[in-house]
């Protein structure tokens, strides 16, 4: 099997203060959360940005400076992965795809619609040929987000365009009011749909994060945790910081010798270009 690719999702675009008093809101707060994550082992920050109303953004400028301070970490050279999800039906098509502009190594990628808690999460086909196409321009790769079976079948659709290339990189969301639930049966169709070529992960929602995360991990997959997907450690305990949540996923890896990816083990597997520290 694999190293063990841990992905750590900071933020999110709804987890508030009221629910936690540890969630990272600012940009600042945001990168050094992130930079003690890749210490304890997360080779891939998945962030999202928020406004001064700490609602969920797109805000390029937000995200670059996210991407400036954990740069300017001595030899931190975890992988950004910048959301292009936004606010469930707040914010336009063209506003999503402002982070691929920024040129971060990776970029989410939801690979169709769905009811979203409250909403509806709308992702078009239009709209994902328009994103995979100014992904390719930009050499942003797409974590492709499936939330349920039928969005890998969209992926296919999209692969086989030739708008998205090998090796692929899943990511499955369990758990989503309105998706799959966060269950090894449904784990395992999905696994059983993906394309050759591919790489996955999990992540999934409250309770369902840490045990999907070792299910993973037996599967050959890859782990993701953080206060987007969950706010506790232990029962009615929160999690104080997403640090604490990715180095009990990377003691995990440990016990299942599955050893942690470094982030330059992890773009290899992913088929990124080695990392460059801008100048
Ligand atoms: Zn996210």
């Amino acid at each position: 099997m694999d190293k063990a690719i841990i992905s750590v999702a900071t933020t999110g675009g709804i987890t508030s203060r009221e629910q936690t008093p540890y969630v990272p809101i600012t940009e600042e707060e945001i990168a050094q959360q992130a930079i003690e994550s890749w210490k304890a082992g997360a080779s891939i920050l998945h962030v999202h940005v928020r406004d001064e109303d700490q609602l969920a953004t797109c805000d390029p400028e937000r995200y670059a400076r996210v991407q400036e301070l954990v740069r300017a970490e001595p030899g931190c050279d975890m992988i950004i992965n910048m959301s292009t999800g936004g606010r469930v039906g707040r914010l336009t098509e063209d506003e999503r795809i402002a982070p691929v502009r920024v040129r971060p190594e990776v970029a989410s990628y939801d690979c169709g619609s769905i009811n979203f808690g409250d909403g509806v999460f709308v992702n078009s086909p239009q709209f994902l040929d328009q994103l995979a196409r100014e992904m390719q321009e930009y050499g942003v790769k797409p974590e492709i987000e499936c939330f349920d079976t039928g969005m890998i079948e969209n992926a296919k659709r999209i692969i086989d365009k030739g708008l998205i290339e090998p090796p692929y990189w899943f990511q499955f969301v369990l758990g989503i009011r309105g998706g799959a639930p966060a269950n090894i049966q449904h784990l395992n169709l999905m696994i059983n749909e993906l394309p050759e070529n591919s790489r996955w992960s999990v992540c999934a929602i409250g309770r369902h994060q840490l045990p999907m995360n070792a299910i993973a991990l037996a599967l050959g997959g890859h782990p993701r945790t953080g206060l987007e997907d969950n706010i506790y450690y232990s029962y009615r305990v929160l999690a104080e910081s997403n640090q604490q949540l990715v180095a009990r996923v990377a003691r995990l890896c440990k016990e299942m010798e599955r050893p942690v990816a470094t982030p330059a083990e992890t773009r290899e597997m992913l088929g990124l270009p080695p990392f460059q520290p801008e100048a």
